[in-house]
């Protein structure tokens, strides 16, 4: 499909390309949906295969942030930044800085924050050249904590939805990866009494949790051999796909990590397999919300509040998916298109502020 046809068909607003002479910055802004406010998205430094590839992936990331932010309640809208380099490379103070001066052409219309090989100190260049960017170390800091609070509200909210009971004391939980979230998952998890189970490929993350808390190590290849109430899946996407749909025996899933279903239709293969599915962007939207909160002010006790209405939202998408005969996935989405539906027609009118 070509651009302009795909941009209407999803309704996105804007893509922006730009370059600098001076330090071979290369890269791509997506603005996908303004309604709810300036888009937000991270940038994200990728050596990609095609500049293809690169739109591609832009495009996508910055739907998927409007949908996460409408959802979230937040009045901001989707979009993102892909920049094209080896990220053991282009790196430079004037590479950021250049960065960060097309941020500010874009006249607060994109905000950017830290994304994949984006690290704080190459924040900090930007930070020097616009003002629009959240996510600082001396601000919101580590989104992490957040992220793993989210999840753990929305797997309350899903214990609530199977077993009746929103405790998850003596619950299983499976956790799959425990780098930033989810060792802040582990720790919340372990308070609360669940008999916790980890796997990662890497033996130091490993360790780090296992000499914290009474967790159960479980190898990388025998995740999928037990049963589990709960699969918290924190490291990969698509880990429910047609390979793995089969072996799944857990009653709920609730992780961090972004789209856990391979395709849409995994989610119905889950409600079939009687498996509960927690969306991915509404639990994971913790992160997000702390981010926002330094656009009304930074507090993060108002923004550890925020992300605890995680639990209801969830709530309401199993209502909803019920109610319609959809999946709690499709529910999300049709709960995000319907705030940017709705408040797009409160807002038509003219007031004077
Ligand atoms: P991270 O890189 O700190 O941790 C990921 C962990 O997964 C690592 O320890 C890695 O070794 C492990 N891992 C990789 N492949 C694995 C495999 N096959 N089996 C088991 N473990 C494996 O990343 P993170 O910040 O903790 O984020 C985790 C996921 O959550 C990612 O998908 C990320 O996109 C998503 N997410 C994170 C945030 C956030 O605030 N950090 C917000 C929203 C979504």
């Amino acid at each position: 499909m070509n651009k302009f046809d795909y941009m209407a068909k999803y309704g996105y607003e804007q893509l922006v390309f730009f370059y600098d002479k001076e330090t071979g910055l290369k890269g791509i802004t997506c603005i996908h949906d303004t309604t709810l406010g300036p888009a937000l998205g991270g940038t994200r430094l990728w050596n990609y295969a095609s500049e293809e590839e690169a739109v591609e992936d832009v495009m996508r990331l910055a739907r998927g942030m409007t949908y996460k932010n409408s959802v979230a309640g937040l009045n901001i809208g989707g979009g993102k930044t892909v920049l094209i380099g080896d990220p053991d490379k282009v790196k430079s103070e004037a590479y950021w800085r250049a960065f960060g001066r097309y941020v500010q052409s874009l006249n607060g219309r994109y905000i950017t924050a830290e994304d994949v090989n984006t690290t704080p100190e190459d924040m900090d260049y930007i930070a020097m050249e616009t003002d629009y960017i959240v996510g600082l170390e001396k601000t919101s800091g580590d989104p992490s904590p957040f992220t793993a609070l989210g999840v753990y509200h929305g797997m309350r909210a899903a214990c609530l939805e199977k077993f009746g009971s929103n405790e998850l004391k003596d619950k299983t939980v499976l956790v799959q990866g425990v780098g930033s979230v989810g060792y802040h998952l582990v720790k919340l998890l372990v308070e609360d009494g669940a008999k916790v189970f980890i796997s990662d490929i890497k033996k130091d993350k490993l360790d780090r949790v296992s000499s914290e808390f009474p967790v159960k190590i479980v190898p990388v290849d025998e995740i999928f051999n037990d049963a589990y109430d709960i699969f918290a899946p924190c490291a990969l996407g698509a880990v429910v796909n047609d390979e793995t749909i089969s072996k799944l025996k857990f009653k709920i899933i609730c992780g961090s990590a972004n789209n856990v279903l391979k395709e849409e239709y995994h989610g119905v293969e889950l409600e079939k397999a009687g498996i509960l599915y927690a969306p991915d962007y509404v639990v994971n939207a913790g992160g997000v919300i702390n981010v926002y909160q330094e656009m009304l002010g930074y507090d993060p006790e108002e923004a550890k509040r925020k992300v605890g209405r995680i639990y209801n939202k969830v709530l309401d998408i199993f209502k909803i998916a019920k109610e319609k005969q959809i999946t709690p996935a499709q529910a999300a989405n049709h709960l995000a298109e319907e705030r940017i539906r709705v408040i797009r027609n409160v807002r038509g009118n003219y007031i004077k502020r």
